[in-house]
């Protein structure tokens, strides 16, 4: 049983936190029907004064709907919503888009999951924060069936922002949020340390600030040009070899070790380039680096199948 006629009229939201109460509301301001439901109650005031219907529990609420779309922690925290008899029941036929945030392998195991109990699947990951929701500046990445992706354009639509489907194959977009995620974290942490160690020697945070920004600026020409290194397996270092990086990361540990600062993050990023260079790649560009990361993973570590 396909429950299509409701997909664009009328969607569920699971989980109130920051961003479900987003997607709520933006799906309230384009004027879907809309019913909520969070595990634990009163975060639906604002919602339902504004037009949304309050599910009494998760079974009501995915009944109310063709699609429901959930957005909680984590998928621990989605299979304890989603795989109790009555609410899994009341699925069967229906459509779950998962936007929460988890691994590829989690992905790949709701989706089988889903299958077997007869729940049309997508899932999908957020990558920006809950004020873009409702506005251009949103972005969606999906993956799943192409059919049912575009059954269900016209209600993720209502989201604003743009909407990208990466393909059939379900753990793609947790993969795609999985390496920009990295992306994110480690530029923040590494500005952190930075802030941290500029604090240390007398330089305040909003001095450096605009600095940080001028190499941040540089970023997207260096992002293009290592992904272009890695494709063509070639990594060309004549303007700045490992050799260079090594020495310049060692400085940034020894200062901020010299401060009692904890250098973690740069102290891996320099054992790694370290690594490449003892391993005959000193000539070469930073890129190398990410050929020789993939060396270890290969070695220790088996494909990730869900
Ligand atoms: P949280 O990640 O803190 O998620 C809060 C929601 O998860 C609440 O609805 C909470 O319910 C629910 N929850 C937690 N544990 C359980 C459980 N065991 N059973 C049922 N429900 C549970 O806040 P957000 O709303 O901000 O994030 C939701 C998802 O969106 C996350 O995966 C996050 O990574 C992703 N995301 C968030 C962004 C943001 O800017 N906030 C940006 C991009 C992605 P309760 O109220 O009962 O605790």
């Amino acid at each position: 049983m396909h429950i299509r006629n409701s997909a664009k009229s009328a969607v569920t939201v699971l989980g109130l936190g920051p961003m479900g109460r987003s997607l709520a509301g933006a799906f309230l301001d384009a004027g879907v029907r809309t019913t909520v439901w969070n595990r634990t109650p009163g975060k639906d005031h604002e919602l339902v004064a504004r037009g949304a219907v309050s599910a009494s529990s998760a079974e009501e609420a995915v009944r109310a709907s063709g699609t429901t779309v959930i957005c909680v922690v984590d998928y621990d925290a989605v299979d304890s919503v989603l795989r109790h008899g009555a609410v899994t029941e009341g699925l069967r036929g229906r459509t779950v888009v998962n936007l929460s945030a988890d691994t590829p392998v989690r992905a790949r195991r709701t989706a089988g999951w889903a299958a077997a109990h007869g729940i049309r699947y997508l899932d999908g990951a957020i990558m920006t924060p809950t004020t873009t929701i409702g506005t251009p500046a949103a972005v969606f990445l999906h993956s799943g069936p192409a059919e049912l992706y575009q059954e269900h354009k016209p209600v993720l639509d209502a989201l604003g922002g743009t909407h990208t489907h990466l393909g059939e194959e379900i753990g793609r977009a947790a993969a795609y949020d999985i390496a920009l995620l990295d992306t994110f974290w480690t530029a923040m942490a590494g500005y952190a340390h930075a802030l941290a160690v500029a604090r240390a020697e007398g330089v305040g945070a909003r001095e450096l600030a605009p600095f940080a920004q001028g190499i941040a600026a540089i970023l997207p020409g260096i992002f293009e040009q290592v992904a272009e290194d890695v494709e063509k397996g070639s990594f060309p270092g004549e303007g700045n070899p490992l050799t260079s990086a090594v020495s310049s990361m060692a400085h940034v540990v020894q200062t901020s070790e010299a401060h009692g600062i904890e250098a973690g993050v740069m102290r891996a990023a320099e054992g790694t380039a370290r690594r490449s260079v003892g391993l005959g790649h000193g000539a070469d560009g930073f890129s190398r680096t990410v050929e020789i990361l993939e060396r270890g993973t290969a070695s220790s570590t088996p494909p990730l199948r869900g």
